[in-house]
């Protein structure tokens, strides 16, 4: 009996799972279970189509043997089973299957990470055996054939028995060495595991010989005293659920069935805020079932972080995370796709190519918008959990990218305003302007509570209008973004357009800050670099001072730039603003008038570093600043 060679790709795939450092092997047992689905399923398709070919549904099952002693793994299934020549055709090459991909020169390593989020077929059995052999016996033929090869020098295919039609794939295990325990594949928990990770929703049953340890039945004349005793039975039971949860229509299945199968899936230990289901039919075929976790993983806003849905093709399971999928402003979101669409030895590659994933993840970006925007309308204080979880993702998700999703997930944003406690959307916001505010303002500040407090913000909100309290350092760059709010543009309480004025007033101003000037040069000579104006303030109405900032960085900004790691030093234009008729004024413009220019000095350091502390930034030397604050008192 003569060995026969493999078709040259073969041979290259075949050295590649021989040799694979590659650490998940485990997967060729999915790859092995989803052929015999294949066949099982072949098998069922002729029978619709052939009246000779009977079979019983209830009868097709798939059964996993693991045999210690031969240190053999066997994976049957009663399916359509092969022909000699399918035997050649199919194992002896890389049939049309994605596989073919592998043609390309490929380097191992890249080759390694391939196979690691794609199968690559029967082929990976020889990541863990050194010997396969197949005994097959093809639907409709009395002569079943054995195919047997070890490894890339060849195979065999001879006459052989088997009773009944179908396919028994022969693993036999590689030795152990000190890194690669390759018996565990002989361990029923370890089988058991895989077959659950990879497999559980193969369409049909996945049967294994499994020990149970169970209670013996009490007897009929039991003593009084009887105590239960326990024995270790043999038992072949059903591995896979078979049925995955996305494939039942959603109102078949109850919450707590989405919840359990969240929590068990994403391992997390509470029930999922929200559970997304969808599907589609047309250029892609797609389920899926996807979920908003209730809190914010402990890792969410850091680089380890992961994000991605888990992709299967009918059943199996050929990604875990497949980032591409879920679009980055969205992902917090937890789930799985189902597409028939996919083979399972597609390449990571191949996969980008088709624009496939691209599809499925638009639709996705689509329905979880609106879904959020529905929980929104329908269940605030739900949607206000979601957003202290989550909101300050879907912020950095309107800044990212240059702006390309701020349409998208403007109306998903909340701010707190002057309008009333709690948060407010934009639209709710510019609803609740007063009649004629000019712009949708907006002040930045530590806290609310801090914000409400900041003398500029009087002015405004004397006139009856609304102000958005900005809180997240993020925020700034948000409302910058957007541009506007329902067509009012937006503008901080510090700008000195704020509001319009009339010509008279313009005048006023021209005015006043003529007759400062003495006063104003006398503050920035003695301020030098640390401002870059000192101006006579039209923002102020009570207090005495305020800090501002020129041109586009604002002093929030400044303080976010120098909380970055490494960081970007961005400084603000920082403008001293100095309220005219206040009585610090006054009193600095006396000892000036007075010639005082010492005392003058220390007055204008004390404003300056006020406004620095009002504006919650630090200042430049507290012990200096008490110091002269206690010169005055003596
Ligand atoms: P793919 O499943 O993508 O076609 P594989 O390398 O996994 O590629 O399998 C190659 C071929 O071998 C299958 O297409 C099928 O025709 C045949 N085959 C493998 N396992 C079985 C089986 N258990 N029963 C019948 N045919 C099988
Ligand atoms: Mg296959």
């Amino acid at each position: 009996m003569s060995k026969k060679q493999f078709k040259a790709e073969s041979k290259r795939l075949m050295d590649l799972m021989i040799h694979s450092i590659y650490t998940h092997r485990e997967i060729f047992l999915r790859e092995i279970l989803s052929n015999a689905s294949d066949a099982i399923d072949k098998l069922a398709y002729l029978s619709l189509t052939d009246d000779s070919v009977k079979v019983k549904r209830g009868d097709l099952k798939i059964t996993v043997t693991p045999d210690k002693e031969k240190r053999t793994l066997t994976v049957s299934d009663n399916g359509i089973g092969m022909t000699a020549q399918e035997l050649e055709q199919n194992l002896g090459t890389i049939a049309r299957s994605g596989s073919l991909q592998f043609k390309g020169e490929m380097e191992a390593d890249k080759a390694a990470d391939i196979i690691g989020q794609f199968g690559v077929g029967f082929y990976s059995a020889f990541m863990v055996a050194d010997k396969v052999t197949v005994l097959t016996r093809r639907q409709g033929e009395e002569q079943a054939w054995q195919w047997q090869s070890e490894g890339a020098d060849g195979y065999t295919v001879t006459p052989a028995q088997r009773d009944g039609v179908g396919t028994d794939v022969i693993m036999h295990l590689k030795p152990d060495t000190e890194e690669d325990k390759y018996s565990q594949y002989l361990e029923t928990d370890t089988l058991r595991e895989l077959i659950r990770k990879y497999s559980d929703y193969i369409r049909h049953p996945i049967r294994m010989t499994v020990e149970v340890h169970r209670q013996k039945e009490k007897p009929e004349n039991a003593p009084e005293d009887y105590q239960p005793e326990w024995e270790t039975v043999s038992e072949e039971q059903t591995i896979n659920s078979m049925v995955p949860l996305w494939q039942r229509p959603r109102s078949k299945v109850k919450q707590e069935e989405y919840d359990r199968f969240y929590q068990d899936k994403f391992l997390d230990w509470q029930a999922p805020l929200a559970t997304i289901t969808t599907s589609s039919e047309g250029t892609v075929t797609f389920k899926a079932l996807l979920f908003i976790p209730a809190a914010t993983p402990y890792d969410f806003y850091t680089r380890e972080y992961e994000k991605g849905l888990q992709l299967y093709s009918s059943g199996v399971l050929i990604m875990d995370k497949c980032a591409d999928l879920l679009p980055d402003c969205f992902r917090f979101v937890k789930g799985v796709v189902d597409s028939p669409d996919f083979s399972l030895n597609i390449s990571r590659e191949m996969l980008q190519h088709t624009g496939q994933l691209k599809i499925i993840a638009n639709a996705l970006e689509k329905k979880i918008k609106n879904e959020l925007a529905k929980l929104l309308k329908d269940d605030q204080e739900k949607y206000n959990k979601f957003y202290a979880a989550f909101g300050r993702q879907l912020k950095y998700s309107v800044v990212d990218q240059y702006g390309a999703k701020k349409e998208l997930l403007r109306d998903l944003l909340l701010f707190p305003s002057s309008q009333g406690e709690g948060l407010v959307t934009l639209k709710e916001y510019a609803q609740g302007m007063a009649e004629g505010q000019p712009f949708a303002y907006y002040v930045a500040a530590d806290s609310v509570a801090q914000a409400a407090r900041l003398p500029q913000v009087e002015r405004i909100t004397d006139q009856g209008y609304s102000i958005l309290y900005l809180t997240d350092e993020v925020d700034e760059f948000v409302i910058q973004a957007l541009g506007d709010a329902e067509g009012k543009t937006f503008k901080s309480v510090s700008d000195p357009d704020a509001l319009p004025e009339s010509d008279e007033e313009k005048a006023r101003q021209e005015e006043q800050e003529e007759q400062a000037k003495p006063v104003l040069d006398f503050v920035k000579e003695r301020l030098g670099d640390k401002v870059s104006a000192v101006r006579v303030s039209k923002i102020l109405k009570s207090d005495p001072v305020c800090m501002t900032a020129d041109g586009p960085v604002s002093l929030e900004m400044e303080k976010y730039f120098s909380r970055l790691e490494g960081g970007m030093p961005m400084r603000a234009q920082r403008v001293l603003e100095l309220n005219a008729a206040s009585a610090p004024y006054a009193a600095l413009k006396a000892a000036l008038d007075a010639g005082d220019r010492d005392k003058a000095g220390k007055y204008a350091e004390i404003l300056y570093q006020q406004a620095l502390l009002i504006a919650g930034l630090p200042i430049d030397d507290p012990a200096e600043y008490t110091r002269l604050v206690c010169s005055l008192m003596q």
